[in-house]
């Protein structure tokens, strides 16, 4: 497990927008971040997991979240600009951005391959979080240290037969925190870093491996040392590198020639 004991103020006065907070590694993402003191922006499709989300992090008496209902497969330009505006109403900038949320689409060969799944998951996965941070620039630019963190995958670094659209949405997003982390490391207070989150008890990893047994993998509970570590100011200076949630801490520096 990566090696990292938060603070319990570790996050306090941050703001934090974590995508898919509604179920499975986002939802322990976005409960693990308001226990640490950050205001945590809810961010996903279905309301009444968010409500949920919500209505445990208040009972628990961290810091008040808020909720924020959007669609990705569906949300235009325009819906990521309102979103901005209204953070820029609130909190006048984001300190955290957790892009979490991800579909799995089908298990099949490519020549089997649905191009509409195909198009949705690249979409969700890639073409989403880079509309998103694209509108949220100026708020993470007005944080004194904003992080930056995109979810990937071990199908993200090595091909695997039968992960489609998933496999190659999770190596564009690597494509993309490379690509990120580099323009914004000697000109903003953004860092940008990717974590492997590794096989996790969630319905997306049910949904792979229908007939495994669920208990033999990690919990997201388990998985959120790298979480904490990567939106708290003790990795100011970290930027660029991929982290293994369960493994012990090997940051790998990201290429920096191509
Ligand atoms: P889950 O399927 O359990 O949760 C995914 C979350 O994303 C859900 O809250 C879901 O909302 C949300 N989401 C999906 N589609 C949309 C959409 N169109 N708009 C808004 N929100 C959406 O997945 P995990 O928690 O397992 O995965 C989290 C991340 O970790 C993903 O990026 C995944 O690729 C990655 N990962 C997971 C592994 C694992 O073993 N679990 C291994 C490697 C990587 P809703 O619940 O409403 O559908």
């Amino acid at each position: 497990m990566f090696d990292y004991t938060a603070p319990d103020n570790l996050l306090a006065n941050r703001v934090i927008l974590v995508t898919g907070a509604g179920d499975g590694i986002g939802r322990a993402a976005a409960i693990e971040y308001a226990r640490l003191g950050a205001t945590v922006i809810l961010l996903g499709r279905t309301v009444e997991k968010l409500e949920t989300v919500y209505d445990e992090i208040e009972a628990a008496g961290h810091s008040q979240p808020a909720i924020y209902p959007l669609d990705l497969r569906a949300a235009k330009d325009e819906d990521y600009l309102e979103l901005a505006e209204i953070l820029e109403g609130e909190f006048g900038r984001l300190d955290g951005l957790l892009h979490n949320a991800s579909v799995l689409g089908q298990r099949t060969p490519l020549s089997n391959y649905e191009s509409r799944t195909w198009r949705l998951v690249m979409h969700v996965n890639v073409t989403a979080p880079f509309m998103m941070t694209q509108a949220l620039m100026p708020l993470l630019e007005a944080s004194a240290d904003a992080s930056v963190v995109l979810t990937s995958s071990s199908v993200g670094t090595q091909g695997k037969a039968y992960w489609g659209a998933y496999g190659v949405s999770k190596f564009a997003t690597e494509g993309m925190a490379q690509i990120l982390a580099e323009e914004t490391e000697n000109t903003s207070n953004i860092r940008v870093n990717i974590i492997n989150p590794g096989a996790t008890r969630t319905n997306m990893r049910a949904q792979a491996y229908p007939g495994e047994d669920p208990a033999l993998n990690l919990t997201p509970e388990d998985i959120m040392p790298v979480y904490q570590f990567l939106m708290g100011t003790d990795s100011k200076g970290t930027t660029g590198q991929r982290f293994n949630a369960q493994e012990m801490r090997k940051p790998e520096p990201l290429p920096s020639d191509s």
